[in-house]
């Protein structure tokens, strides 16, 4: 397709290397933009939540748009909803249109363009949806869908069919019936819970929700998919993170996907969840000039790594309507990998997943290091792109006699 930026470019002479080393903006940004909250208000999620930014007139107050942004907040009105926490509002670079923070939260015209191909269901999930609450699409895992809120919209969002609203708030019955699913589903052992945000809950009714799964026997593990450490970080309290605690394993999964948005509130709040003992992963979004770079996506996993977060997926953007400006040529991500295996900690190497369109699940890319496969040795290339042979072995009996033992010992 055409190559011409969807957003205006970048002033001249300002490099990006000029500006590389200025500190995160919350701070400033804060003073900037609402200099009238006290601490008490900033720090308080609720007061957050209150005063998210939620309309043209509104964000024309805080963010001098262009003329894309203008046009795209007008004509995706109607496609999906904009919310941006004053928080997440004071990272924005009022001045660079290709902000990453300011490119996940405001929209630009070319999300009001559907393209043939692109699904309002890109997943397929509502094929694979037994209750409301639940998508049952792997064998031994469910999502479980508690709400349609967040804390900020992302235009990268792929489940905004569900995050444009109107599919309210899982009613009580709603999610009584949820539970009910998984505890008539003895091969469910893991519980994704998402939405939307589940950290938009209050404490108590995230609390009944994690309770009525932990009392399930058959279910193993609970994770948590949210926002809410990037974009409304006061959010996770002491007392959020000791209910998560309370109901361990509990896995905090979180979707960080530009090291700008690690600020020192986003990293007292990962650090809030593992000090407590809840660990975190980080699932990333790969998207077209906003981290589409092996030195971005490096510096993320750097970042992370540093405050405890583990990067588990990389992500290959769905063909969900309206994304098609954020989507990346499968190239580009195996290249990233390729760039980092080897050269780095293997822990910074996140996953590289691609969820079929339709309904297939993800699948996992990665470089392929194999340059010849024979019966005797198999030839690799290294990182380097070094040759290396691996000699297989004589005997290629893989059953493990033990196991027998193992699964018969009394329980
Ligand atoms: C991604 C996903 C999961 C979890 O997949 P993992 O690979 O185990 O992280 C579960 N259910 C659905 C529907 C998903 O999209
Ligand atoms: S937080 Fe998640 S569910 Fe909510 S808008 Fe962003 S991507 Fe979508």
């Amino acid at each position: 397709m055409d190559s011409a930026p969807q957003r205006e470019e970048a002033p001249q002479g300002r490099a990006s290397g000029s500006r590389a080393v200025r500190p995160p903006a919350s701070e400033a940004g804060r003073r900037r933009l609402f200099p009238e909250a006290t601490d008490a208000e900033w720090n308080d999620w609720r007061w957050q939540q209150r005063h998210a930014v939620r309309s043209l007139a509104q964000l024309e107050r805080y963010v001098p748009l262009t003329p894309q942004e203008r046009a795209g907040v007008q004509e995706t009105a109607a496609l999906f909803r904009v919310g941006i926490s004053p928080y997440y509002l004071s990272l924005i670079d009022p001045e660079h249109p290709f902000c990453p923070v300011r490119m996940q939260s405001i929209p630009v015209q070319e999300e009001a363009r559907i393209r043939p191909g692109e699904l309002a269901d890109p997943l397929g999930e509502d094929k694979t949806r037994p209750e409301e609450a639940i998508v049952h699409k792997y064998p031994d895992r469910v999502l479980f869908l508690a709400l349609d809120t967040c804390s900020v919209y992302c235009r990268h969002c792929t489940r905004r069919r569900i995050t444009k609203g109107g599919e309210a708030e899982l009613s009580k019955d709603q999610m009584r019936r949820g539970i009910a699913y998984i505890r008539n589903h003895p091969e469910v052992r893991d519980v994704l819970i998402s939405g939307g945000d589940p950290f938009i809950l209050s404490d108590g009714r995230l609390e009944e929700l994690l309770s009525a799964l932990h009392d399930i026997p058959h279910v193993e593990m609970i994770r948590i998919g949210t926002r809410v450490p990037v974009c409304l970080p006061m959010r996770v309290t002491d007392a959020l993170a000791l209910t998560l605690r309370r109901y361990a394993p509990v896995y905090v999964v979180t979707h960080f996907n530009h090291p700008k948005e690690v600020t020192p509130e986003a990293s007292e709040a990962c650090q809030r969840l593992v000090d407590h003992g809840v660990p975190v992963e980080n699932q990333a979004v790969l998207m077209r000039r906003l981290n589409s770079d092996a030195r971005i996506i490096q510096e993320l996993s750097h970042v992370l790594l540093r405050i405890r977060v583990r990067p588990y997926y990389l992500h290959q953007m769905d063909v969900a309507q309206g994304c098609e400006h954020l989507r990346t040529p499968i190239s580009k991500g195996l290249e990233i990998l390729q760039q980092m295996r080897g050269h780095t900690t293997g822990l910074a190497v996140p996953h590289l997943a691609v969820d079929l369109p339709g309904g297939g699940g993800k699948v996992t890319l990665q470089p392929d290091y194999v340059v010849e496969r024979g019966e005797h040795e198999t030839v690799f290339r290294n990182y380097k792109g070094e040759r290396y042979v691996y000699p297989e072995p004589e005997e290629t009996d893989c059953s493990c006699p033990y196991d027998e033992v193992w699964r018969a010992r009394p329980r």
